[in-house]
Parts: structure tokens; C-alpha cells; sequence
């Protein structure tokens, strides 16, 4: 098995930065330079904010941001009708319909990146399709663009504002933008220190930064850097594959499956990405590791030859880290003194991460946000 750990998405130049050094002062400080920390830059610097400074550890979308399985999907982690019933109606309208307004500004905002195609999940079994059937009518009910599907993946239903991108082209586009924009962007940097006596503050081995306003932009490892959020938030480990060309399927939307655990698309170049099969070995996926494992990519293989039927050759393993939360809604947190933290996408941080980006921003510079109404703690 070759593992280079490399994702698909990187087909295209990185954006080399400087380590943090010294004492530095912004308005804004954002720790992480993900798509959700890009978002949150982006956002800042167009409502005006004088100074804006971002961390990464290592650079842009080091972490999941840049090695996803890039589907743009609507809604949260759960499904539109889990989410009526565990949130309410209201509530899970109101954060389904923004995060499709967020792919489509997703769109604009790249539209090189991205592709709107629509996405399907396709059941598995008849348990799947009954309740695939509830998403539709619940959908339908609400008032979004959702079908039955029959095809040559399978019975299930069929999402049609939904899209796919190159996460990484998103990221490191957004990244040279804000950089233009006036940005000051460090990668190599971990914070190790977030403190907030004497105004928030972070430190890194070689430098510190002090701000008005502190936004911690993480996904996976968040109960390392935040440790307060150990009993909240838990990092697990995902895993993809790439393929070359394949001419003999052709997939024109993403696919997902066994309730979200599986999912691919095929690339306008025939090349298939898919990802999955965490609850296969759940026990050695709640980790910190960010390696692809045997284990998880013989069964990735296995589904790729199997049920997908696609023989190209293997040209990337990858995985990387996530983080889950027990409430089945992302973390946003203020913890008090000028520091909101968020992250905990749950597996699908695309679309609702960009969305918290943006709201932290607005909350640190307009004192209030509509989109972080709809996802702060009940
Ligand atoms: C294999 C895989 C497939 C996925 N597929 C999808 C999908 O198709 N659709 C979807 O919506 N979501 C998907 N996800 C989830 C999604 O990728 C993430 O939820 C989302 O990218 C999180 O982005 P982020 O910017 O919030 O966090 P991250 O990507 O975690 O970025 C955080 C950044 O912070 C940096 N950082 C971490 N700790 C520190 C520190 N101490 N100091 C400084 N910097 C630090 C990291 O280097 C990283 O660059 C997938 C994830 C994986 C791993």
C-alpha cells in the first residue's frame, strides 16, 4: 500500500509563509488557516477591521480543510429531518437554508473551485431508504429542492443546490487574497499558550501575539489547544483515496451512503475520491494520528473495486483530523475577554465552518451575528 498522505487536491502551487517571531499586535488575531479561519479573515477584513493576524501550525488548510472529500452539502452533520427533530423546525430551517446560501457564496467567492452538481445519498438497505424517504418529505415540507432518485448508483433521493470543490483551491485562493487584502498570515507557528489575562493573547515558541479580538478556528485537536472543551469535543481520524482517470463509471454527482460513512465523487478528469469507513474500526479512529491506516484503506480499496466498480490505479492515500461534538451542533463558544472558539464540525465542516468563520467575525466586530443566532447553544 502506497501512503504518501498527500490529498488529491493538491495538484496546484502552496502559499509558502513566515513563522511567527517577536511581539505582534492586531485587532483581529485568528488562530488556524482553514477554510473556517480563512472565512473568519475574509470576513474580518471586509467589515473593516484595521489589523488582522492568522496562525497556522503549519500553513494553509494543512488539516482537514485542505484534505477532505470536497462536498459542499446543505445542512448540518445530521440529516434536515433528524436535525427538525433534535433541534426543532425552526431552528433547523434556519441553519439548512444558510448553509445553502453559504455554498453559493462559496461559489462566487471561488467559482473556479467549485462545481454545483447536485449530490446524492443513496441507501444502503431498506432501513436507509425509509428514512431517506423522511429527509425527502421533510425537505420537500420546508420548502428545499430534494428528489427520489433511482440511477445507476441506487435508490435513494437527490439534493440538487448541493456542490463540490477543490477545498484546497478555495483555501490557498482565499489565503492570497487576504494576504493582498493587508492580511498578516504566519504557518509554521503551533500556539501553545491562549491566555487572556492582560488582553487575549497567544504564544508560539517564537513569538506572541496580542489582540482585541482572539478566534480560534480549529477542527481536530480543538481539546488540545482549548483543553476547558476535553469533555465536549473528540478528535477522530478520516481517511481517502484518489484514483487516475477511470472512463468506464461516470458519476456526475457526489454520492453518499451507510448514512453518510461513505462518499465519493468523480473529478471532470474521470479520477474518483472517496472517503469513509471510520465505524469500521470506530475504536482506532478516535485519535490525534493523522495517518492512513491498512485497515481503513483495504476497505476503502475493497469499495472502490467492488461497489463502485472502478479499476484505475490508486494514486493517493490520505487522512487527516476531525473533531466531533456529543450535541450533534458544532462548538461556538465565547470565552469571555474578547476569544470565541470554534470548531467540532462533526465530519462535514465545509459549509457550516465558513459560516462560523464569518459569524465569529461579525460577532467580534459588530457585536452580533444572525448566522451565529441559529448555532450558539440553545
Ligand atoms: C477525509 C475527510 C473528509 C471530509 N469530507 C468532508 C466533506 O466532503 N464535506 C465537508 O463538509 N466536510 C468534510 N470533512 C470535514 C471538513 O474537512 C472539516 O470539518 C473542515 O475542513 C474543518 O475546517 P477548519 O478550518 O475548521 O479546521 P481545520 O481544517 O482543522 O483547520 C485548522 C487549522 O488549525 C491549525 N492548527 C491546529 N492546531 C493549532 C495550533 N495549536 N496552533 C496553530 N494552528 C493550529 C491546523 O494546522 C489547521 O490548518 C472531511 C474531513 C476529512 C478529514
Amino acid at each position: 500500500m502506497r501512503a504518501s498522505n498527500r490529498p488529491r487536491w493538491d495538484d496546484h502551487p502552496d502559499l509558502a509563509l513566515p513563522s511567527l517571531t517577536g511581539e505582534q499586535e492586531a485587532e483581529v488575531c485568528v488562530v488556524g488557516l482553514g477554510g473556517t479561519g480563512l472565512s473568519c479573515i475574509t470576513e474580518a477584513l471586509a467589515l473593516g477591521a484595521q489589523s488582522v493576524i492568522g496562525i497556522d501550525a503549519v500553513g494553509i488548510a494543512a488539516g482537514a480543510a485542505g484534505r477532505n472529500g470536497g462536498l459542499l452539502l446543505s445542512g448540518t452533520a445530521e440529516y434536515h429531518h433528524d436535525a427538525v427533530a433534535r433541534f426543532g423546525r425552526e431552528r433547523a430551517v434556519t441553519m439548512t437554508r444558510l448553509t445553502l446560501d453559504e455554498i453559493e457564496r462559496i461559489r462566487a467567492e471561488v467559482p473556479d473551485a467549485v462545481r454545483v452538481t447536485g449530490s446524492l445519498r443513496i441507501a444502503s438497505d431498506a432501513a436507509e431508504l425509509d428514512d431517506c424517504e423522511r429527509q425527502r418529505a421533510q425537505m420537500t415540507a420546508d420548502g428545499f429542492a430534494c428528489e427520489t432518485y433511482i440511477g445507476t448508483e441506487g435508490h435513494g433521493i437527490v439534493m440538487h443546490n448541493d456542490a463540490v470543490f477543490n477545498p484546497l483551491r478555495r483555501a490557498r485562493t482565499i489565503a492570497e487574497r487576504a494576504l493582498h487584502a493587508g492580511a498578516r498570515l504566519f504557518g509554521g507557528s503551533p500556539v501553545h499558550a491562549i491566555e487572556s489575562g492582560d488582553g487575549p493573547h497567544v504564544r508560539t515558541d517564537a513569538g506572541v501575539v496580542r489582540a482585541k479580538h482572539l478566534i480560534i478556528c480549529v477542527d481536530g485537536h480543538l481539546e488540545q489547544l482549548v483543553p476547558a472543551l476535553g469533555g465536549e469535543v473528540r478528535t477522530a481520524r478520516l481517511q481517502m483515496l484518489a484514483t487516475a482517470p477511470e472512463q468506464s463509471v461516470r458519476f456526475t454527482r457526489p454520492v453518499s451512503t451507510r448514512d453518510g460513512f461513505d462518499y465519493w465523487q468523480q473529478l471532470p478528469d474521470g479520477c474518483i475520491t472517496l472517503g469513509g469507513g471510520r465505524d469500521i474500526t470506530p475504536d482506532t479512529e478516535w485519535t490525534h494520528d493523522a495517518t492512513p491506516t491498512p485497515v481503513i484503506q483495504q476497505y476503502l480499496e475493497q469499495t472502490l473495486r467492488q461497489k463502485l466498480g472502478v479499476h484505475a490505479p490508486i494514486t493517493h492515500r490520505w487522512a487527516a483530523s476531525v473533531g466531533y461534538t456529543s450535541t450533534g451542533l458544532p462548538v461556538f463558544r465565547s470565552l469571555g475577554d474578547g476569544v470565541q472558539v470554534i470548531g467540532g464540525y462533526n465530519g462535514t465542516g465545509n459549509v457550516v465552518g465558513a459560516l462560523l468563520g464569518r459569524a465569529a467575525a461579525q460577532r467580534a466586530l459588530t457585536g452580533r451575528s444572525s448566522i451565529a443566532e441559529a448555532f450558539l447553544p440553545a
